[in-house]
C-alpha cells in the first residue's frame, strides 16, 4: 500500500508535513527502539512497586510512561522517522503501561470513591481514546499530530502539545500526586466530554474512497460527490 502511494507522482508533490507520500514504511527506527525501552522500564517500575508495595515506584513508572511517550514521538518528528507502524505500537504501549499502573493503584488503595474516577479513565483511555488515535489511519496520515489536515477542531483538542499533555497522563498524575479522588473524578470526567464530542465529530467526516498518499486529496475525494 505504501508502494504504490509513494509510486505515485501527484502524491510525491503534496509537500505537507504528515502525509503518507513517499514514505517508506519499516519497523526498526530508533523511534521504535525508545518505545520499546520506556514500556519495559515501566514495566519494571511497575513490577518492583507490586513486588515492594511502594507508591513511588508506581509513579515512577507513570513517570517512565510519560517521560518516554514525550521522547519516542520527539524523536520521530525531529529525525522524520514517523511512520504509522509506529504510531500504532505507540498507541498499544502506552495502554498498557497506563492500565498497569491504575490498576495497581486501585489493587493497593481499595475504596469505592477509587473505582469511580480509574472506571471513567479507563473507559476513556483505552476505548475512547485509543478509537480516536487510530482514526488518522482513515487518512493517508503518518500519525495523529498531523491530524490537523483532517479537522482542525478535533486535532486541537486532541493531539496539540497543550492536549496531549493534559489527556494522556495529567489524570493519573494528579491522582496520585495528590490523593484526591474528587479533583481526578472531575479531570476524568472533562477529559471523557471532551473525547466523546471528537468521536462523534470523528464519526461525521466523509470517510475517502481509497488513500491517496495525500491526506488534503483524501479529504477532497471524499467530499465531492461520485
Ligand atoms: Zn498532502
Amino acid at each position: 500500500m505504501s508502494v504504490s502511494a509513494a509510486a505515485s507522482p501527484g502524491a510525491l508533490r503534496c509537500g505537507h508535513r504528515g502525509c503518507t507520500a513517499a514514505f517508506a514504511e519499516q519497523w526498526s527506527t530508533w523511534p521504535n527502539f525508545v518505545t520499546a525501552v520506556r514500556t519495559m522500564a515501566t514495566l519494571v517500575a511497575w513490577a518492583v512497586a507490586v513486588t515492594t508495595g511502594s507508591d513511588a515506584w508506581l509513579l515512577a513508572a507513570l513517570l517512565c510512561y510519560w517521560v518516554g511517550d514525550i521522547a519516542d514521538g520527539l524523536l520521530a518528528r525531529l529525525t522524520g522517522r514517523e511512520t504509522r507502524t509506529g504510531a500504532v505500537l505507540d498507541v498499544l504501549a502506552d495502554r498498557l503501561s497506563v492500565c498497569l499502573v491504575v490498576v495497581s493503584y486501585v489493587s493497593t488503595h481499595p475504596s469505592a470513591s477509587a473505582a469511580l474516577p480509574a472506571a471513567v479513565f479507563l473507559a476513556q483511555f483505552v476505548v475512547l481514546d485509543a478509537y480516536l488515535t487510530l482514526a488518522f489511519a482513515r487518512w493517508s496520515l503518518l500519525s495523529p499530530n498531523y491530524f490537523g489536515l483532517v479537522d482542525a477542531t478535533v486535532y486541537r483538542l486532541n493531539w496539540s502539545p497543550p492536549a496531549k499533555a493534559t489527556n494522556t497522563g495529567a489524570v493519573v498524575l494528579v491522582w496520585l500526586v495528590t490523593g484526591s479522588t474528587l479533583v481526578a473524578t472531575v479531570l476524568a470526567a472533562v477529559v471523557l466530554g471532551v473525547k466523546s464530542y471528537s468521536a462523534l465529530r470523528i464519526a461525521r467526516l466523509p470517510v475517502p474512497p481509497g488513500l491517496s498518499g495525500c491526506a488534503v486529496l483524501d479529504v477532497r475525494s471524499a467530499m465531492s460527490p461520485r
